[in-house]
């Protein structure tokens, strides 16, 4: 039996990563594809291990290759999941997680009618926003960027298979693999 993709998406700041490394925790099985980007690394983050790190030349070159499964532009930087690793997985029957914006998930919806798709959503929208905005790790101008598009991406979360309100990470755990599980993944 061939693997399925999971994919998460959500707004910046809600808190996705905590999620995801609680699932990771009690599903080791699941393995979480590492995207490609063009962003500049954030303190702390390693090559390989958040995200392969590349240029803008690179990233255009696997676009050309026809190397990535979907790819997208977010808040002026490129960010894709590249095709063989996933591949690879699934066809040794193991999921694979997806963490990727609305977009990416949109072309993972046209491409796999057999994939997951997750939305996570914040509690309080206004707390969101407060945590974006003063989160510190970007300028003013990307933080905004961010905000706005989080907004967008909350108007579209009805295209999901599940929506859930991250308000406590172990429960929003808990109910994505309830879900996942009973969908055979
Ligand atoms: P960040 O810069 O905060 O790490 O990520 C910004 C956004 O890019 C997040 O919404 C994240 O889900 C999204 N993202 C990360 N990797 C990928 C990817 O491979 N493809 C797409 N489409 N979005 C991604």
């Amino acid at each position: 039996m061939t693997g399925r993709l999971i994919v998460i998406s959500g707004p910046s700041g809600v808190g996705k990563g905590t999620v995801i490394a609680e699932i990771l925790r009690r599903r080791p099985d699941i393995w979480l594809s590492v995207s490609t980007t063009t962003r500049v690394p954030r303190p702390g983050e390693q090559d390989g291990r958040e995200y392969f790190f590349v240029s803008e030349e690179k990233f255009t070159e696997i676009i050309e290759n026809r190397g990535f499964l979907e790819w997208a532009r977010y808040a002026g930087n490129l960010y894709g999941t590249q095709r063989d690793p996933v591949a690879q997985r699934k066809s040794v029957g193991t999921s694979v997680l997806l963490e990727i914006d609305l977009a990416g998930a949109r072309q993972i919806r046209r491409n796999d009618p057999d994939a997951l798709l997750v939305f996570i959503s914040p509690p309080d929208e206004e707390e969101l926003e407060r945590r974006l905005l003063g989160r510190g790790t970007e300028s003013s101008y990307v933080a905004r960027d961010r905000l706005a598009r989080a907004k967008d991406e909350i108007a579209a979360s009805g295209e999901f298979d599940r929506v859930l309100v991250n308000s406590e990470v172990s429960a929003t755990a808990d109910e994505l693999l309830a879900w996942c599980e009973s969908s055979g993944a």
